[in-house]
């Protein structure tokens, strides 16, 4: 449920409010919005009374959540959130354009890629160290090795970086490198991985999983949410269907859908989407339009040389015209690329 604040309740009357339901045995989440205070009450709420805690001096009313996700619902907080990563802002008028290689390989292979999408507009900087790949045979990914590349070159071309942490034993390493953990599909519903990434204050990239439903997703970024990390930044990347000409069907619904339901930015990946590059342009110019905060987009310099999903991947000139599209886009949405 959720307790609405007066407009001019004081900090005693929200440390008090506060104490009480920490005396009742939930957990309070603070929203401080200009006008008033809004206070999540987490826990499970058939054993809270609402009557009460109306009572309380400096409350205005108590009402509950219907919905199964409570902190990550537009009723617990009715503004776009911003999610910052590094010093580029998603969410709330600003567009998140994520670009990189699927995995980092080299040195200068990541080097010459990020000088380019940079040139093109990119503002946050990708490439997988650890690779969920669906055989064991392949290339799995670099490891600390490739974290330590993507930290160099992201400082050297001034972008933040978004890497996969697909184990919570991963956590505490990724976390000493990146600027924003990538949660993949694979591991939407891992729950520990979650709670361990909300034990943490780097912002979160939560792909959704390819049998996923919205809701689903929704109850995954709550996961983190009610572990104490605010900051997630939710992904569509298409879901497993009939449709075999693509790699996964791209939902892209699912952005007004979040939208109208929850605050957090929600940006569209449609490479993994459609796992191909010639839709992949038209698929990100209705992503901006349809109202998504950011496309993530593979980009490598040597596709057919690539380690993992070269067959996706743009190439940098391709990347730069579709930029040059999204600009313009973004003017008419009224949007800014953070
Ligand atoms: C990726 O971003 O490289 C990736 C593996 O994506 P997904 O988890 O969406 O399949
Ligand atoms: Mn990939």
């Amino acid at each position: 449920m959720i307790i609405v604040l007066r407009p001019r309740s004081t900090p005693e009357q929200i440390d008090h409010i506060v104490k009480r339901i920490e005396e009742l045995g939930f957990k309070a989440h603070l929203s401080q919005g200009e006008l008033r205070t809004i206070i999540g009450v987490i826990g499970d709420e058939s054993k809270l009374q609402m009557e009460p805690l109306a009572a309380i001096a400096g409350v205005e009313q108590v009402l509950p959540i219907l919905k199964p996700f409570k902190l990550a619902s537009r009723e617990f907080h009715a503004a776009d959130s911003v999610v910052q990563v590094g010093k580029i802002k998603v969410g709330g008028g600003y567009l998140g354009m994520i670009a990189g290689p699927c995995a980092i390989e080299s040195y200068e292979v990541l080097d010459e890629i990020a000088g380019k999408v940079r040139a093109a507009g990119a503002n946050i900087l990708r490439g997988g160290a650890f690779k969920p790949r669906t055989s064991p045979y392949s290339f799995q990914g670099l490891g600390e090795k490739g974290l330590k590349i993507l930290r160099e070159v992201g400082d050297k071309h001034d972008m933040p970086v978004v890497t996969e942490v697909m184990d919570p034993r991963q956590v505490e390493l990724v976390d000493r490198y990146a600027d924003m953990f990538q949660i993949g599909a694979r591991n939407m519903q891992n729950f520990d991985l979650l709670k361990e990434i909300g034990q943490t204050r780097r912002p979160v990239l939560l792909k959704r999983g390819m049998s996923a439903t919205v809701k689903d997703m929704l109850m995954s970024a709550e996961y983190i949410l009610a572990s104490g990390n605010p900051d997630v930044v939710l992904c569509e990347r298409g879901v497993r269907s009939f449709e075999d000409s693509t790699r996964n069907m791209l939902d892209m619904s699912s952005v007004p859908n979040v939208k109208a339901s929850s605050h957090l930015p929600i940006i569209v990946d449609p490479s993994h989407a459609t796992g191909r590059p010639d839709l992949i342009p038209s698929m990100s110019r209705a992503s901006v339009a349809a109202g998504a905060d950011g496309v993530h987009v593979e980009v490598h310099s040597c596709p057919e040389k690539s380690l993992s999903d070269g067959a996706q991947a743009l190439l940098p000139a391709q990347y730069t015209a579709l930029m040059s599209d999204l600009r313009r886009l973004a003017e008419v949405v009224g949007k800014t690329i953070g």
